[in-house]
């Protein structure tokens, strides 16, 4: 399969694993059991503009094209066993830079997208509400205007990084009445008066990348702090979770190539009955399907990359690549651990890490039963 990447993108994927094998080789399983972001692993990140990859190099990123930053993501992922630092770090690149990047005015893009891409700022998009999961835009969350500001308040939940974050992209409601259109969006520096993350949300997987839920309180913010047009929020929160769907799963990939290598290396080397399992051909059948799950993951990263790259939306398509590499990821570590018996169960080996990693995949970014409604509305069923 790399066969399909041009020489800069496999060049991208070389780099980034060799640079995640000399500096993020680091055990989690602290961070993990804490329920923490390894901050200095994302300044780390940030020293090679890792957070900001294909941002513009004018607004301090590393300028370099969709299919090589998913290329290195990929790298990322194989060699950097901190899949929830890895999760964060995309989230802030996908959800918080880029659609500063589209939608900001050059003041805004100066402002927040040399930080983001540094790593001396970390982003994180608060859109969820208690009572807005799926129905996003049934969002309650209200901005009012007031002279030259805007008045908040409402309940933000599930955010990914909430309780490490600097800057929010939030979305709120400036007109009830107009529905999405009724939507806007605006950027907060977490240390904004009025604005709070109320709690730490303990979980099933992801815990160094910690969740939280955010209580906005007659939350004052300047004029300027609106990104895009008023009403505008809706089409930026798409434009979000585009990027989001088509390219957060990729360091993911190489979470799934690790896994394989474990196991084949296992495979070979454990005996039962006299002979390595891989002889069995229950073995080595699963983890025969494990490599054309992981090798069938690429062509849909780059598909949505490329496709993004000439300019075309990929709304479908990102919806496949996050159906197609969140069930991956979830069914190849499950095999991962049947493979390795009772040690993958243990937390010794870090595959239960994996499974509990992968499981909310399936969820974010709008559930893969949504992912699927919005494949079979563009094939007009
Ligand atoms: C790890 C993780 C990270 C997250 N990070 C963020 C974040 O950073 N920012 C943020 O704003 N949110 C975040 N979320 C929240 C996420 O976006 C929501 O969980 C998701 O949109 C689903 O909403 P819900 O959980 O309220 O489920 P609900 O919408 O209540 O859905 C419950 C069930 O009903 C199904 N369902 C609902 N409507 C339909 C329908 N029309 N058709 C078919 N099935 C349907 C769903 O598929 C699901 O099975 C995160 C969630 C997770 C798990």
């Amino acid at each position: 399969m790399d066969a399909l990447w041009s020489e800069p993108e496999r060049l991208a994927y070389e780099d980034a694993l060799a640079f995640a094998r000399e500096h993020l080789a680091f055990d989690p399983r602290d961070h993990d059991r804490a329920g923490k972001l390894w901050r200095e692993g994302y300044l780390t990140c940030g020293s090679r503009l890792f957070p900001g990859l294909c941002i513009p190099t004018q607004f301090g990123g590393r300028g370099l094209s969709y299919p090589e930053t998913l290329a290195a993501m990929e790298g990322l992922g194989y060699g950097c066993p901190d899949t929830g630092l890895l999760f964060a770090l995309n989230a802030s690149l996908w959800t918080v830079a880029m659609p500063i990047a589209q939608f900001g005015t050059d003041a805004q893009r100066q402002r927040w997208l040399p930080g983001l891409s540094n790593g001396s700022l970390l982003g994180a998009n608060a859109a969820s509400e208690p009572n807005a999961g799926s129905d996003i835009f049934s969002l309650q969350t209200q901005a009012t205007r007031d002279a030259d500001s805007w008045i908040l308040n409402g309940r933000k939940t599930w955010i990914t990084a909430a309780p490490a974050a600097d800057l929010f992209l939030l979305f709120a409601t400036t007109d009830p009445s107009r529905g999405p259109l009724g939507i806007s969006a605006f950027l907060i520096p977490a240390n904004t008066p009025g604005f709070q993350v109320v709690r730490t949300i303990p979980k099933l997987g992801m815990r160094t990348a910690p969740m939280g839920e955010i209580l906005l309180n007659n939350c004052r913010l300047p004029a300027e702090s609106l990104l895009g047009r008023e009403g505008r929020g809706a089409r930026i929160f798409q434009f979000a979770l585009e990027w989001e769907r088509g390219a957060i799963l990729a360091p993911m990939l190489g979470t799934l190539r690790r896994q394989l290598d474990r196991c084949l290396d296992f495979a070979r080397s454990r005996k039962q009955f006299g002979q390595p399992i891989a002889k069995f051909q229950a073995v080595s059948h699963r983890l025969v399907d494990m490599a054309i799950r992981l090798e069938s993951c690429r062509p849909f990263l780059l598909a949505f990359a490329r496709t993004k790259a000439a300019g075309r939306d990929a709304l479908a398509l990102a919806s496949m690549a996050k159906i197609h590499l969140s069930e991956a990821f979830l069914q190849n570590s499950l095999d991962a651990i049947r493979t390795l018996g009772a040690y993958g169960y243990s937390e010794d080996a870090g595959i239960e890490r994996d499974l509990r990693d992968s499981v909310g995949g399936v969820l974010f970014s709008g559930t893969n039963d949504i992912q699927r409604n919005i494949i079979a509305q563009s094939l007009r069923l």
